[in-house]
């Protein structure tokens, strides 16, 4: 089985070039990451270690911390400039934890999608009256909370039941994307999620 970083070196090597919001071109002294919206740009501020991705995935552009780091509010303005693939794989963990290992248990058929409703199932305490989410709030919550359109860019591969689908967003949603992008999949409904079918259930219509 290849490591981690040989398949992303393999991905690179093939002309592996986005993922999530993030561009990556090889440079002469390595490879450079950067916001998609900032390719043009020539005034943005370098960063040179991998370790430099935290403090930049966390905040968005005004400052505000990023619960869910698949969130379509990267920060803008920065350029990260790595010396190998092995920093460029710690980077992207910093900027979409787990997105790199999960893809790669995809392509082994080891990646299990759970349902919504097995999620619910298994919530303890404050968030176990989640189960009592019906299927109709459930499809305005996911359209609200997972659209990649200011809720979330992942690529949704479960349902809400095996006999029902999420039907309140769009088909593209529901395919992951793939050559020279790397995808980003979501196989469990997160904790964002969960928290904010809590307060649906809760009747808490302010927030989440
Ligand atoms: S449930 Fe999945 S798609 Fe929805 S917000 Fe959470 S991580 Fe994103």
């Amino acid at each position: 089985m290849m490591d981690t970083n040989a398949a992303l070196a393999d991905w690179l090597d093939k002309g592996g070039r986005r993922i999530g919001q993030i561009v990556i071109a090889k440079k002469n002294d390595g490879w450079e990451l950067r916001h998609a919206d900032d390719a043009a740009r020539e005034d943005l501020h370098l960063f040179t270690k991998s370790a430099d991705a935290r403090p930049l995935a966390n905040l968005d552009d005004a400052g505000a911390y990023r619960a869910l780091k698949t969130a379509p509010n990267l920060r803008h303005g920065w350029r990260l400039v790595l010396p190998d693939v092995a920093s460029v794989r710690s980077a992207l963990d910093a900027f979409y934890p787990a997105m790199i290992g999960v893809q790669l248990a995809r392509e082994r058929g080891e990646l299990v999608p759970v349902n919504l409703r097995d999620t619910l199932a298994r919530q303890t305490g404050m968030y176990r009256v989640t189960q009592r989410l019906t299927d109709a709030e459930a499809q305005v919550l996911i359209a609200r909370s997972c659209c990649s359109d200011g809720g979330c860019l992942k690529t949704i591969l479960w349902r809400i039941s095996p006999e029902l689908p999420v039907n309140s967003l769009p088909a593209e949603k529901f395919t992951a994307r793939g050559g020279d992008e790397w995808p980003l999949l979501c196989h469990e409904a997160c904790n964002i999620l969960v928290a904010a079918a809590r307060k649906v259930v809760k009747g808490d219509t302010k927030e989440g």
